[in-house]
């Protein structure tokens, strides 16, 4: 089950076949984790998300995160989404971004802990500048999810 649910996230162990993912169920499981929108403050419809990179998470720090962190902070998206790191019975970090229907894009860090679904949680909040975010947007480009 909890794998079934990490898969709709986009969260796929490789190597193992993956069910079809109905994009509406990703949409709310991701609903349910994020709450409402930390730009607006209202629902999230009509807003958009996209995966930008995954990291297994060995602690608060590990030369992964650091990583992405930095080419995070440089505005190198397209390096940073390709670290793609996945662990069957690991916790993973997820960097998602999300765009507000007001234009603005915050990228979440978003915990998914492998032992208790319900604990998976937005860990940080980071509101993008404008040019950060145009550049975001440009690389995410028509790959933006609706949520
Ligand atoms: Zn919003």
């Amino acid at each position: 089950m909890l794998r079934a649910l990490k898969s709709f996230l986009g969260l796929r162990p490789t190597g193992v076949s993956v069910a079809r993912i109905e994009p509406e169920d990703r949409a709310a499981a991701l609903r349910k984790i994020i709450g409402k929108c930390p730009i607006c403050q209202k629902e999230l419809d009509g807003h958009g998300s996209y995966q930008l990179a995954t990291v297994v998470a060995e602690g608060p720090v590990s030369p992964g995160l650091t990583r992405i962190r930095e080419l995070i902070s440089r505005g190198d998206f397209s390096e940073a989404g390709k670290h793609r790191e996945w662990k069957a019975d690991g916790d993973i970090r997820e960097f998602r971004a999300l765009r507000c229907t007001s234009g603005e894009i915050a990228l979440l860090d978003i915990f998914y802990r492998f032992k208790i679904w319900s604990e998976d949680v937005v860990q940080g909040v980071q509101r993008l500048g404008q040019s950060q975010g145009a550049d975001l947007d440009s690389f995410v480009g028509g790959r933006w999810e609706t949520l």
